[in-house]
């Protein structure tokens, strides 16, 4: 199969062979439009005269995760069946390791496409899928604007190295692949496979952390819940988004972050639908394109070139050197893991930030860096400090564990930041201050916002 689109990369040297369908493993792209890979299986198919079948690997094993982001993430899957089955296309979702259900499936493959994913585990599984899997393997990278390698070649150095880097290239990549018809239903093929019909059920079987509890009240997995959300923001809060993106009592973001997670919207689609809007000034469609491509992309080439992304060896030296001279600084208040859970500190502000996080699964992005910031400044030494912040990170937001979510919280310690005026604890790592928030934005009604919205829950 010629190849010369830059989002799709051949992952082994097999052949296409003799099979019964084409098979789309997917993994990170958990949609069914403005999907390139499932675009690729289904043209790929057409050409074979095969059907396409779309599998997935549930695991219960992924490092952090929980039942909030189980629930979001299999009401998801049932969105993507649903809109399948409408085309004809049968989605097999079976119990165990991603890689082993696609070698399992890639068995009866003629040909086998997969998506891309960024993480430690998901590159794992995929090198694992394309040296044993008897058929050849293809991955199509569409969880970005820019591919990765395209973008850059190396680790970027901050947001302002990047920028430019990226930019040369969102024109080019900035379309959507054309949706292909099968001209082969799968439906009928005896596959077997979870019944997605009832979530509870497919839950109860899997062996999870269910101390954290779903969200589903505020936050329904999906596609159709990604449009739904994004229409409304699109109509009721672009107009408003560069005036208010630090500002944490408006609600005036796209709360697209979980969707993006876990590939429920595709971010090509999303940049489009900001970059036309008929709503917004040109400074609220660009500051948004400036979060969702240069900022989210430096955090995806943050991972896929930084092999500790998870680990504080992973801060530039600078950052290591001035918080290693401050690490015997006198701390004012320290908590534990525990009691910052709890949301028991004695600063009301972080708090409620924190009481977001547990209750909803999100936190505005300007809480979400005073929230790090401070367990920076309340934690024994700068290492503990890494480790707590980014294991609460990673178990309360539904968009947890996500490269985002590793470069969040590197930036708290001085990643693709730069030095600042040296002080006690932080050295010359950016600090951020209780007055700052009092007196740039109104955080008494962010306070109340959060509280409402945690009573609402509990009712
Ligand atoms: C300490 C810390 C921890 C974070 N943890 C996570 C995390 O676990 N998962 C996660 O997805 N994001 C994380 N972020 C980044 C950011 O806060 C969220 O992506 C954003 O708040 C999500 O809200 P939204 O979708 O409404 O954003 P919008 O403002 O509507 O922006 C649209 C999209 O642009 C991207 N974006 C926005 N702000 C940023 C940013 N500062 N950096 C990178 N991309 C951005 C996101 O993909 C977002 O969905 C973290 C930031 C910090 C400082």
């Amino acid at each position: 199969m010629p190849v010369t689109n830059p989002r799709i990369k051949v992952r082994n040297d097999r052949e296409i062979v003799a099979g019964e369908y084409v098979l789309y493993w997917m993994q990170q792209s958990q949609r069914a439009e403005h999907n390139p890979a499932l675009d690729i299986a289904i043209q790929e198919a057409n050409r074979l005269h095969l059907p396409v079948i779309v599998g997935f690997g549930l695991t219960d094993a992924y490092p952090e995760a929980n039942l909030r982001h189980y629930r979001f993430m299999l009401e998801g899957l049932v969105d993507v069946k649903d809109r399948l089955i409408k085309m004809g296309i049968q989605l097999v979702v079976r119990m165990g390791s991603p890689d082993r259900v696609a070698l399992e499936l890639g068995q009866q493959a003629a040909l086998m496409v997969c998506d891309v994913g960024y993480t430690r585990y998901q590159r794992q599984w995929r090198w694992r899928v394309a040296k044993q899997a008897p058929c050849l393997v293809v991955q199509v990278e569409g969880d970005v604007v820019v591919p990765v390698a395209v973008a850059s070649a190396k680790a970027e150095y901050a947001a302002r190295t990047f920028r430019p880097r990226v930019k040369k290239h969102i024109h080019d990549f900035l379309r959507l692949s054309r949706p292909v018809k099968p001209q082969q239903p799968s439906l009928g093929m005896e596959i077997h496979g979870l019944d997605l019909n009832d979530i509870d059920t497919v839950l109860s079987k899997l062996d999870l952390d269910r101390s954290v509890e779903p969200v589903t009240g505020l936050f329904k997995g999906g596609t159709s819940e990604a449009n739904r959300r994004l229409k409304n923001f699109l109509g009721q809060h672009l107009d408003h988004y560069d005036a208010n993106r630090n500002q944490p009592q408006t609600d005036d973001i796209s709360h697209m972050s979980p969707y993006l997670h876990f590939g429920q919207i595709s971010p090509v689609r999303l940049a489009l639908a900001v970059r036309d809007a008929k709503s917004g000034q040109a400074s609220d469609r660009d500051g948004y394109l400036e979060e969702l491509i240069v900022r989210r992309e430096l955090a995806v080439n943050f991972v896929y070139y930084e092999k500790e992304y998870d680990r504080y060896t992973c801060l530039p030296a600078w950052a290591q050197k001035t918080l290693a001279e401050h690490a015997g600084d006198p701390r004012e208040y320290k908590y534990s893991q525990d009691v910052l859970e709890a949301a028991q500190t004695h600063d009301p502000y972080w708090n409620a930030a924190m009481r977001e996080m547990k209750h909803t699964g999100f936190m505005h992005n300007y809480m979400r860096m005073y929230w790090g910031k401070k367990i920076l400044e309340w934690s024994g030494s700068p290492e503990q400090a890494f480790a707590t912040t980014l294991s609460i990170n990673n178990k309360y937001f539904l968009d947890g564990r996500d490269p985002n979510s590793y470069a969040g919280v590197a930036w708290v310690f001085g990643k693709h930041d730069r030095a600042w005026f040296e002080r006690p604890i932080f050295g010359k790592v950016r600090y951020m201050a209780a007055s700052g928030l009092e007196r740039k934005c109104d955080i008494k009604a962010y306070v109340e916002k959060v509280d409402g919205r945690v009573r609402g829950l509990k009712s």
